[in-house]
């Protein structure tokens, strides 16, 4: 008997989802984000549910853009990262990816690569042109556009480039319009020189395609949307009329009634101050359960809320039961998901869901329905 914990993976609610960034950016194409696995969905379980229907998948790890080519996935794939390595692009090559390219060598590199290519029908080369307008983090200097566009343009092995930039704060109080302003300068000095037509353009991540109409542009990047995750601290994913796709789900399985003054868990970070039926919840860090959730994160047992106490072990941890009396060893757990935002456990031990997401254990058996 395997440990009763596992993660419930929602094809129709990750549909849902998908389906919602289109009816809010009607005009654009929409990557659906599946780096770091899918957010922790499983890249398998997204090329399943999304290969269908989604306009392109947006990655970074080309053994996952390799599984989504093997797992039958005609449509464009989108390195974030571009690539590292020369021999990167030999598979860039024959899986036909789209790589980011965010340093001007790279651009170099490529193109002498496919200079290289013995089949003069290769078809022409996608590439997407990462500008830098105030992450500081990847992409180019705005100024090095113009030069880098007319080598693509001069060179038919290429298509024509897609511009791409990325947004720090559109979650948060700063907005966007600071990067904007860079943004609409940058395509004001394109339209002057020549050679250079306006090529299509992608800027939006769920935030902005959420928040910001006038981003949506051609392509949208949506990534925790999809996976029913609130960018905003403030704004529910239900709210944003978004369904979970995960639920960590596990079972009591023990049960401890302790008197005033015990306490329970390493540390005893938890000092019962009334007499207090304990549950043993089987799901710790081991899991992907955050060790940082102080006690007091909310959780579900038997469909009611409840909190965790103490500190979280690798393989356990403590809730309380002494208002749920007919709890005990075998009652349903969800830590997150259906009926317990994913966000309301990162915001209780101070991250975000993305994290809580993209940390679930591979010990923890997935069972999509
Ligand atoms: C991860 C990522 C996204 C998706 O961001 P979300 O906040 O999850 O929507 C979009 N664009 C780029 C470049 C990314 O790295």
């Amino acid at each position: 008997m395997p440990r009763p914990i596992h993660a419930r993976i929602e094809r129709a609610a990750l549909q849902h989802n998908y389906r919602l960034a289109k009816r809010l950016a009607p005009q654009a194409q929409a990557w659906a984000v599946v780096k770091a696995n899918a957010y922790g969905h499983g890249i398998a379980f997204a090329a399943e549910a999304l290969g269908g229907e989604a306009d392109g998948f947006a990655l970074l790890d080309l053994a996952e853009a390799v599984a989504l080519r093997e797992a039958g996935i005609r449509q464009p794939i989108l390195l974030l990262e571009g690539f590292f390595t020369d021999d990167d692009l030999e598979l860039v090559l024959t899986h036909d990816l789209t790589p980011v390219i965010h340093r001007a060598d790279q651009l170099a590199t490529l193109a002498r690569r496919l200079q290289a290519r013995a089949d003069p029908q290769a078809p022409a080369q996608a590439v997407y042109l990462k500008v830098n307008t105030g992450m500081n983090r990847l992409g180019l200097d705005p100024a090095e556009l113009p030069a880098l566009l007319a080598q693509i343009a001069a060179q038919p092995c290429f298509a024509p480039a897609t511009l791409m930039t990325h947004f720090a704060e559109a979650d948060g109080g700063r907005g966007i319009d600071w990067q904007l302003a860079r943004w609409q300068a940058l395509q004001q000095q394109l339209l002057g020189v020549p050679a250079v037509g306006k090529g299509p353009c992608s800027l939006a991540n769920s935030a902005a395609l959420l928040r910001y109409p006038a981003t949506h542009a051609d392509w949208v990047r949506p990534g925790i949307m999809l996976y029913g995750g609130s960018p905003f601290a403030e704004t529910s994913a239900a709210a944003l009329g978004l369904r979970p796709v995960m639920s960590l789900c596990s079972e009591i399985i023990g049960v401890q009634t302790v008197p005033a003054g015990e306490r329970v868990g390493y540390a005893g970070l938890f000092v019962a101050e009334r007499p207090t039926r304990v549950g043993i919840v089987a799901c710790g860090y081991a899991d992907g359960y955050p060790r940082h959730a102080p006690g007091g994160t909310p959780l579900l047992v038997d469909g009611q809320r409840s909190t965790t106490l103490g500190r979280v072990s690798m393989d356990m941890l403590a809730c309380d039961l002494t208002h749920l009396p007919a709890a005990g060893i075998g009652s349903p757990v969800t830590l997150w998901g259906e009926g317990l935002p994913a966000d309301a456990v990162a915001s209780a031990a101070g991250t975000i869901s993305y994290e809580l997401f993209c940390a679930l254990a591979r010990r923890v058996p997935v069972r999509v329905v």
